[in-house]
């Protein structure tokens, strides 16, 4: 789950890493008093959208000026004007694709005076099973970019989760970055107080580019952005409530309201099936048999009717679905149990395109009996194979 900016700010302000002041807004007409409690004088006003290059971005509407996403104001009018033009259009950056996004929220900061910008990052990094950082004297740009072209600016380290972060650490830091004396102390507690915020709030990735040097010699993060863990979401409400689900795909936000794994992909196949690695071999299976699935969508193991239920409106809501393919293995879960819900699904729901249902495991008798005295249109398939071709065979019958 990713939050925005302003939020990540005031996660990592908890934890004592150094943020600029600043007021989040919703409204042009919040603009003044947010200027005016910050004092000037220089502003900033940042697009909060759940999306990097906002300042090299550009609006679609010619009504939002020719400026990006993130600008200075050196006066409150000015804070006032850019609030009044941002709010409610559309930002289109390097990572919002075409279509852009739709800016809701400003955060209107003090301004800093900068000397340098550096980048720094933390992520869970499988390779080495720990959390790393990478740092780099490049900050402000693509690091995608200096990473292909300049590697040797870049600097990774990881941290060994028995001792946390150690001075040696910091030192790197300092060295990776040129810092000296008290600069050099600061990153030290920097990077130990960011350490404590991933560790603590279970992150996934904390970016903070640019992490800047202010003119009077102060390390602060300018940018921040934070993705966390879904799967320890459960453990921090505080996080959880500040989720932005304008943000997010809506068949995606419907599918975690039922605890779905579902990913939307582009085909026409629409996919409900038990288990991750199932789920793979059945979209692999489906491309064998020269078609393409819609979905990849894991009902999981403890899967109820109204999951079930769930996973068929999300299913056939996609109009790029030309046919369902219900793949269920019975393990823990009861093949019968699977049958009524598909059932009851499918009479909640009603079904436009063909459906092929092949259950194995625990039941499987009473669930195919459950599924062929139900009166409804479903082709069953004895094995994975079976299902695949049946399914194929039906859209492209139409
Ligand atoms: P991004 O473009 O989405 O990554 O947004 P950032 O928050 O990183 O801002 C983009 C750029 O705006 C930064 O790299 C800075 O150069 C500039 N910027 C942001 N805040 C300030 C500030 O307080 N003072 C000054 N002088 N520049 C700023
Ligand atoms: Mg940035």
């Amino acid at each position: 789950m990713n939050i925005h900016e302003y939020q990540a700010k005031a996660v990592l302000k908890e934890f004592g890493v150094p943020v600029s002041r600043g007021v989040a807004i919703f409204k042009p007409e919040e603009a003044e008093a947010a200027a005016k409690e910050l004092g000037g004088p220089l502003w900033v006003v940042k697009s909060q959208i759940h999306a990097g290059g906002r300042g090299k971005g550009k609006f679609k509407e010619a009504a939002a000026g020719e400026k990006g996403g993130v600008r200075l104001a050196k006066s409150i009018d000015e804070v006032k004007d850019f609030a009044q033009q941002m709010l409610g259009n559309t930002l289109v950056t390097i990572q919002t694709g075409e279509a852009g996004k739709q800016v809701n929220r400003l955060y209107i900061e003090d301004g800093s005076d900068i000397e340098k910008e550096f980048y720094l990052s933390a992520l869970v990094d499988r390779e080495t099973s720990r959390i790393s950082f990478v740092v780099s004297t490049e900050g402000g740009m693509d690091i995608e970019a200096v990473a292909h072209d300049t590697p040797e600016k870049i600097k990774s380290f990881s941290i060994d989760p028995a001792t946390g972060v150690m001075p040696h650490h910091g030192r790197t830091v300092a060295e990776a970055l040129g810092l000296t004396g008290d600069l050099a102390k600061q990153a030290g507690d920097i990077v130990s107080k960011l350490y404590a915020a991933f560790v603590a709030k279970d992150m996934e990735m904390l970016e903070i580019n640019p992490l800047i040097v202010t003119t009077d010699g102060q390390l602060r993060a300018l940018d921040a952005k934070i993705s966390f863990d879904s799967n320890a979401l459960y453990r921090h409400k505080d996080i959880v409530a500040l989720r932005d689900t304008t943000e997010e795909d809506e068949k995606e936000i419907a599918a975690s309201k039922y605890d779905l794994a579902y990913i939307a992909l582009d085909g026409t196949i629409g996919c409900m099936v038990n288990g991750a690695g199932l789920a793979m071999a059945t979209l692999d299976i489906i491309k064998l048999y020269g078609e393409s699935p819609a979905n990849f969508l894991d009902v999981g193991g403890g899967a109820t009717e109204e999951k079930v239920t769930g996973a068929f409106k999300i299913i056939t809501a996609d109009p790029n679905v030309k046919g369902i393919l219900v793949n269920i293995f019975g393990g823990i879960m009861k093949c019968d149990v699977i049958a009524s819900g598909v059932v009851a699904a499918v009479k909640a729901v009603g079904l436009q395109v063909p459906l092929v249902v092949r259950l194995e495991g625990t039941n499987v008798e009473e669930g195919k009996r459950i599924i062929s005295s139900s009166g409804l249109n479903v082709l069953p398939a004895d094995d994975l194979d079976d299902a695949a071709q049946k399914i194929v065979a039906a859209i492209r019958k139409g």
